[in-house]
């Protein structure tokens, strides 16, 4: 088996989660605008890490889903987004602040670690360059708000960080975030990861993949949090075919596991 970042993260934030997604197949739709643009924005980053047309990339990458029914929040509509993604862009080059030798080999970079005889598992690094003139582990990410920078030491805590610092052996980590608001903005946010997180996410791993075999729900139904109400999966958590057609489709093949009949919980 091949487990990553998002297999482990799903199971420890609800197991059921990991099983309609992992073993019976169902994805969420890709209709979510911000997470569209996203991928459109990574690729225009590439693009001007290559010296190219960063703008025109973005433009071409997110006019393919311009007609495609996408699911907009925050007032956000296909041109605004557009407009503050080539402002994030020029913000970007304005600021210098990230450099990448050889961007051909050290942009999205695959890492592999064994876990044991049977598994392993894999990651993409978005980057692996410099900020401000010192080495480090990069990840993009792109937001309709800023991230929160405090208490002092919150961005070690982000376990995605951690995930990439264990895989890579890498403890200078940044996350460099564009933030899509009014006034656009970017967080150039660095933080360092310890031996110990390295080796304390390695046991994680190892405990989590062994315990992935119950399936019980960690539902989290507690107000004001509650992960349900904006987890996709809850249509097939309740029954309702309706709410599961609107957000998922199945993995080709999957179907041969079942339909919403044989799952009602
Ligand atoms: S709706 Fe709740 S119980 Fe169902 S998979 Fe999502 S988080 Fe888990």
């Amino acid at each position: 088996m091949v487990y990553s970042y998002t297999q482990i993260s799903h199971y420890l934030t609800c197991p059921r989660r990991y099983r309609h997604r992992y073993l019976d197949g169902w994805q969420e739709k890709d209709t979510r605008a911000a997470m569209l643009f996203g991928r459109a924005f990574e690729r225009a980053l590439g693009a001007y890490f290559l010296r190219q047309d960063a703008a025109a990339v973005l433009f071409q990458e997110w006019q393919t889903y311009q007609n495609h029914g996408l699911r907009y929040s925050n007032g956000d509509t296909w041109d605004r987004m557009l407009e503050q993604g080539i402002q994030l862009l020029d913000r970007f080059c304005q600021d210098d602040r990230v450099r990448i030798r050889q961007p051909r080999r050290s942009l999205q970079i695959k890492f592999t670690r064994p876990i044991s005889e049977h598994n392993e598992f894999v990651a993409y690094i978005d980057a692996i360059g410099k900020l401000d003139g010192s080495g480090c582990l990069l990840e993009w990410k792109t937001t309709s708000s800023r991230y929160p920078e405090e208490p002092a030491g919150l961005l070690a805590l982000d376990p995605q960080l951690v995930c990439y610092s264990w895989i890579t052996g890498i403890s200078e980590v940044a996350q460099i975030v564009f933030v899509r608001k009014r006034l656009v903005e970017i967080q150039y946010l660095h933080t360092t990861i310890t031996d110990e997180q390295r080796r304390e996410f390695g046991h994680l791993v190892e405990d989590t993949i062994q315990r992935i075999a119950q399936f019980l729900p960690h539902s989290g139904i507690r107000f004001p949090q509650n992960p349900c109400s904006s987890c996709p999966y809850i249509g097939l958590c309740l029954d309702r075919k309706d709410l599961a057609e609107a957000a998922l489709v199945r993995r080709p093949g999957a179907e041969d596991l079942g339909w919403l009949d044989e799952l009602a919980y």
